[in-house]
Formats: C-alpha cells, sequence, structure tokens
C-alpha cells in the first residue's frame, strides 16, 4: 500500500484539500478526509489524473527537424513511409521506448499507438508475424505507460510492410495479440483500418462486424484530397462511408475530421462517435481548421493525440485545440474547461475509489500556478501552463 498526501486534488469534480489517496494494486483504493502520519508527503504538489494520448505514431518522433525541410503533407508522407521502410524490430523498440519516456515527463500516462509498420520491408512475414507490434508494446512497458496497441489495417497503398495480404491474415493477427498481450495488465489491444485511401468499403463492413468489443480507430477527413478521391470512389464523403459501412459507433474513435462538413458532424453525433484531434501536428501538416465549436456544439465526445510526435505536451495540445478554434469562432469559451479537461483524460476522470492509480502531480509552484485560486487552478494550468510544471507521473501506482 502506498498512501500519497498531495497538498490537494484536482479531479472533474473540482479541487479537494487535505485528502490522501491510497494505492493498492495499481488502483486507488480510498481516498482519505485526513492525512495518516505514514503517508508519503507530495508538499507543494497537486495530483490529478494522468494525461490521455489518443493517437501516437512514435516512430514519427525521429522525423522532427528533417520533415520541416520544405515541402506539402504528401512530400512528408513521403518521408516517414522512407523513415518506416527502414524499422526493424531493435530500432522501432529504441524509438518508441524513448518517445514513450517523454510522454510520461509530458504527463501522459495513456498512449493509442496506432501501429502499421508490421512484416519486413519487402512485405514478407517475420517468423513472428507481430514482431513489431510486440516491440513497440514492450517498449511501453519498459517505459510503464499504459498501451491500447491499435493494429492497423492497411490493404493498398502506402509500403509493402503495412498491408496484410486479405482481411482474415489481418483479423489472425489481431487475435494473435489480443492472446499475447493478455497477461501484460498494461497492454490492451484494438483495431484500426487505416483510412479510406488504404482500406476498401470491402474490408470496412467486415471491421464493423469483426471483435465488435474492441475500440476501433479511423483516420479521416485529415486532407481535402482525400475527401476528392474518396467522392470519386464512392459518390460520398470519407465519415458519410463509415457510416454506410457501419464503422460509426460508441466504440470507434475518427482520427482528425478536419473538413467534416455539417452532415458528417450530424454523423458522428448521432452514432456516438468520438473525435481525437491532434492540434500541434494538424497545425504543423497544415491539415485546416476542424470544425471544433461545430463538434462541440452537437456533443461529439473529443480527445486529443500527439499523432506525429514533434510536441508532446497535452497542455499545449488543449490550449491549441481552443485557441485555433477561438480564432475560428471570433469569440472565447468554445470549449467550455470541463470539455477540455475531458478531452486532455480521454474521458471524465475522478481520483476516487477504484480507478487506476494513472496520476500526474503537478507543481503547485510553478510560475504558471502559484497564486492562481484553487478554482482557477485548472484553466491556469492549461492555457498559461506546459510539462514543466509535471514532477512526477504514476501508471497502475508506480
Ligand atoms: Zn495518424
Amino acid at each position: 500500500v502506498t498512501i500519497l498526501a498531495p497538498e490537494l486534488v484536482l479531479d472533474e469534480s473540482g479541487v479537494r484539500r487535505g485528502v490522501a489517496v491510497v494505492v493498492l494494486d495499481g488502483v486507488i483504493d480510498e481516498v482519505l478526509d485526513e492525512v495518516p502520519e505514514h503517508a508519503e508527503r507530495l508538499d507543494g504538489t497537486g495530483l490529478m489524473p494522468g494525461f490521455s494520448n489518443a493517437h501516437s505514431h512514435a516512430f514519427q518522433r525521429n522525423l522532427r527537424g528533417v520533415s520541416e525541410r520544405p515541402g506539402d503533407f504528401w512530400s512528408w508522407r513521403e518521408q516517414m513511409c522512407e523513415l518506416a521502410a527502414n524499422l526493424e524490430p531493435e530500432s522501432i523498440y529504441d524509438v518508441s521506448r524513448s518517445c514513450f519516456a517523454q510522454m510520461r515527463r509530458a504527463g501522459y500516462t495513456t498512449v493509442n499507438e496506432f501501429h502499421y509498420v508490421h512484416h519486413r520491408p519487402d512485405g514478407t512475414r517475420y517468423d513472428e508475424p507481430n514482431e513489431l507490434a510486440q516491440a513497440v508494446c514492450e517498449a511501453a512497458e519498459a517505459e510503464r505507460i499504459r498501451i491500447t496497441l491499435l493494429l492497423v489495417a492497411y490493404e493498398r497503398g502506402g509500403e509493402a510492410r503495412f498491408r496484410d495480404p486479405d482481411l482474415d491474415s489481418f483479423l489472425a493477427r489481431v487475435q494473435s495479440l489480443r492472446g499475447w498481450a493478455a497477461r501484460r495488465p498494461l497492454v490492451s489491444v484494438g483495431v484500426a483500418p487505416h483510412s479510406i485511401r488504404a482500406v476498401s468499403s470491402a474490408w470496412l463492413e467486415r471491421l464493423s462486424t469483426v471483435a465488435p468489443e474492441l475500440p476501433l480507430h479511423v483516420h479521416a477527413n485529415e486532407q481535402r484530397g482525400e475527401i476528392e478521391r474518396c467522392i470519386a470512389e464512392y459518390g460520398v464523403r470519407p465519415i458519410e462511408l463509415l457510416a454506410e459501412t457501419g464503422i460509426l459507433s460508441p466504440r470507434t474513435t475518427v482520427v482528425h475530421a478536419t473538413h467534416a462538413d455539417s452532415h458528417e458532424v450530424e454523423l458522428l453525433a448521432s452514432t456516438g462517435t468520438t473525435v481525437c484531434l491532434c492540434p500541434t501536428t494538424e497545425g504543423n501538416l497544415g491539415d485546416g481548421l476542424p470544425p471544433t465549436a461545430e463538434l462541440a456544439a452537437a456533443h461529439v465526445p473529443l480527445v486529443i493525440g500527439s499523432d506525429s510526435n514533434a510536441r508532446l505536451d497535452p497542455l499545449e495540445e488543449l490550449r491549441e485545440l481552443e485557441t485555433v478554434a477561438r480564432r475560428v469562432a471570433e469569440r472565447r469559451h468554445v470549449l467550455d474547461l470541463r470539455t477540455l479537461l475531458w478531452a486532455g483524460w480521454g474521458g471524465g476522470k475522478k481520483i476516487m475509489t477504484g480507478s487506476p492509480a494513472d496520476l500526474v502531480a503537478i507543481d503547485l509552484g510553478h510560475e504558471a500556478l502559484s497564486d492562481v485560486e484553487d478554482e482557477d487552478l485548472a484553466a491556469a494550468l492549461v492555457f498559461a501552463g506546459d510539462t514543466t510544471a509535471v514532477v512526477r507521473t504514476w501508471v497502475a501506482g508506480s
């Protein structure tokens, strides 16, 4: 048992002072109204739920700098493919591990890794067909960050090593990875049709019915070119195609939705689909301005992702999410603070009995937070803070 005694705790119900958090077997066992003598004192800190990174490609961290050489989204994509073409099991482990270590220092305690580099560079399988996915999960375990490995279905285009020959081979790998992950407490598995570009409607239809208990993520509407191609192929827009093929649902997260039109926003809302916005990456790649105000007005649940991992700072993602939306709407408070925190935590989070002990301690003496009233603390953290305020993190209690 560990008993943590911060100066205050901050969660979706606000700030509480003078409480102690009892952690047992990776879970919050109890929140005490007074601090026992043998508690571990975390003086000068506020304890809050860890941030959730809903969309990452860890290896793309290695594109920092080099990807700023002149070009557009599609030349960036070529550089990404070249980097992906040269990954080996050891090197994907190394780059993932260093990326996950930095995520955790930044206050992320969970990552959804959208993993699409599967096979040898020529497309033939490794002896263990999930060798690279397992290496990424092991990197997460080594840095103790909770991971959902979203195994990506890739049917056409891209590199040979991204693709499976048919959907059954892909689904067999999903099953096998689930078996492998079953005894690994920090690892879980989901599925991810890469995009409308990379997966046909036939694959989408089947993917909507298999393993409905798993989370499903898909990229959509990031670039206008992709929407035009979808209309040329199917006569409908990407999120409309996802609706037609049964992909949209409460277990589904659509990543980006940058150019979603009002009908697509309506489809996302009526199906209970979550949208993951990746503000620093979308800004970096010049994707466009997402319809944040429309999504929020339609009550589409929003989460954030660091995506290409050029920046690893959940507070920056949240701040940029809101300030970009303010510029577009020409008004303040497009998302209320509660919605922003929800996005950062990947859902409503409370420091309470039964919650996982995935926690972040922030320095209340940090220049962004000192002299701020309790009721304004979360706002100051999001709008004035950065990762230098994060002093310690816990995943499953350690
Ligand atoms: Zn992505």
